[in-house]
């Protein structure tokens, strides 16, 4: 029995996305290996979508949430959050701010809130009307008559990850909840034209190698126009709090491998790479992400805004300056691109 070279089966899964390539790739631990694979991630990000590194300004605008996900500090359960909701104001505050920096995109973020689809309509079509920038919601599942309000108010973009697109796996970490409604959702945002992304954490209680490789099998065949991968991190006030936290290395061979999958998708180096021991998004960019998110929440809220424990990352109210992503960008050697940049897939482009 002949077994393909690693060569061989790298070059095979940029042709084609096989369960048992992805698995087999990402269960490499040669370095030198490791160092092929992200390599080939980088060509495959330069020549499909720039040598760029891409940036959108955060806004994490309430804490709220009514869902018990079993690895999120916001979940409704944890009584120590001091929850907030941020002012019309305070978010066009936030978006004055990501416009003056030259960021061409802001994504508004919480967690499941129970606010009215006119009270986002209104903060959206102020953003809209007095800032030229893109705009990406994040804020959970909605009905579809949400979605499209938000559409026809402005809304360009939608952030929800699948967290694992396997039924058993996903159903086991939110109670009470169902993959079908989640994939529901990303069907009706795809329907009403707004660019999507998903994504997942990496290295979550029951998550196995084989649910990554169905989970990238499942990025390439819904053509994601962006796709958020970070490592899990174990928060106390969850029922995770004793698990191991998410691998670095098998977090950047997932990246990678997304990225010489789905070719030019927009990947995030993801806050959760910048919170570990110490801030891995270089390392992220290196594997073939394009993307960095600084967060422009008020400090006093960022801190109240705990989805998992030292959420440091990016954070332009703290240490991180433009002259300090740059030099990120420098030494990823990609240059930054404060445009808005629109999804390049050509699904998206042909229906300009
Ligand atoms: N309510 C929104 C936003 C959720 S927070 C929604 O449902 O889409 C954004 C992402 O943070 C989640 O999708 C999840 O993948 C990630 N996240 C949450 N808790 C985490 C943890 N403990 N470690 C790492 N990532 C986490």
């Amino acid at each position: 029995m002949v077994y393909p070279s690693f060569d061989a089966i790298l070059q095979s899964v940029a042709t084609s996305p096989d369960l048992e390539n992805l698995e087999a790739l990402l269960c490499i631990d040669d370095t030198q290996q490791m160092e092929k694979l992200f390599s080939l991630a980088r060509n495959i990000r330069d020549v499909t979508s720039g040598k760029r590194m891409v940036l959108r300004g955060l806004v994490e605008f309430s804490n709220y949430c009514r869902n018990t996900c079993f690895y999120c500090g916001l979940n409704r359960t944890n009584a120590s959050v001091s929850r907030y909701r941020l002012s019309e104001e305070e978010i066009l505050a936030c978006a004055h701010d990501i416009a003056a920096q030259g960021i061409g995109t802001i994504v508004l973020q919480s967690g499941e809130d129970a606010f009215t689809s006119l009270y986002l309509s209104k903060i959206v079509e102020k953003i809209k009307d007095r800032y030229n920038l893109a705009l990406t919601l994040s804020v959970g599942e909605r009905p579809a008559s949400d979605y499209r309000d938000w559409k026809l108010a402005g809304a360009d973009r939608y952030l929800m990850r699948i967290e694992s697109s396997d039924k058993k796996l996903y159903e086991s970490i939110h109670q009470g909840r169902t993959l079908s409604s989640r994939i529901t959702c990303l069907d009706v945002l795809r329907d009403l034209g707004y660019q999507v992304g998903s994504g997942i954490m990496v290295g979550f209680p029951g998550q196995t190698v084989s649910h990554i490789a169905q989970d990238i099998k499942f990025f390439c065949e819904r053509d994601f126009d962006m796709i958020g991968i970070g490592p899990f991190i174990p928060h106390e006030q969850t029922p995770f709090r004793s698990s191991p936290g998410g691998d670095l290395l098998l977090t950047l061979k997932t990246i990678a491998l997304t990225r010489i999958t789905t070719k030019n998708a927009w990947i995030p180096s993801t806050t959760a790479l910048g919170s570990l021991d110490r801030d891995c998004r270089l390392d992220g960019l290196q594997a073939g992400a394009n993307v960095i998110m600084p967060n422009f929440t008020s400090l006093s809220c960022k801190k109240k805004y705990e989805i998992y424990p030292n959420k440091e990352g990016s954070n332009m109210r703290g240490s991180e300056s433009l002259a300090s992503l740059s030099s990120l960008a420098r030494s990823a050697e990609l240059v930054v691109d404060g445009s808005r940049c629109d999804s390049l897939k050509k699904s998206y482009i042909q229906n300009l």
